[in-house]
């Protein structure tokens, strides 16, 4: 399911690595967020990983506190933008029939105003 893409191509590490800049808005030793280049929403943001896992499909069981770490870091900075009080949506886009674009595990984090379900 996942597309051959090297580490060394990959968008979102060179972002982590600082060689494409970008506002990073959130930093620990596991998880880095940054906004997205294309709003759909006031607020939207990335929460990524600075581990290269390509999909949620390609995680395994022993980074499964990583994922956790990544929802603790979307709170957090959820919480710092305003979001607490009305709602914020965070979504993984997994594999091609979700749309995904970006072959670097990453939650999107959505808010600022009321957001429809699409499908
Ligand atoms: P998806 O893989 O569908 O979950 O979405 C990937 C997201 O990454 C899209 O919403 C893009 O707008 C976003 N994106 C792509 N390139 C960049 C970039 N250089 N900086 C920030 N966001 C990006
Ligand atoms: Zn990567």
């Amino acid at each position: 399911m996942t597309p051959e893409q090297s580490k060394s191509d990959c968008i979102f590490c060179k972002i982590i690595g600082g060689e494409i800049a970008s506002n990073i808005i959130y930093r620990d030793k596991d998880v880095v967020i940054f906004p997205d280049i294309n709003p759909v929403a006031p607020v939207h943001l990335l929460v990524v990983p600075i581990k290269h896992i390509a999909s949620l499909a390609d995680m395994e069981e022993s980074d499964a506190a990583l994922v956790g770490k990544m929802v603790a870091a979307a709170n957090k900075v959820a919480r710092e933008q305003g979001l607490f009080k009305n709602g914020y949506r965070l979504t993984v886009n997994c594999g091609a029939y979700a749309g995904q674009v970006v072959w670097h595990l990453h939650m999107h984090l959505m808010g600022g105003r009321p957001l429809k379900w699409e499908n």
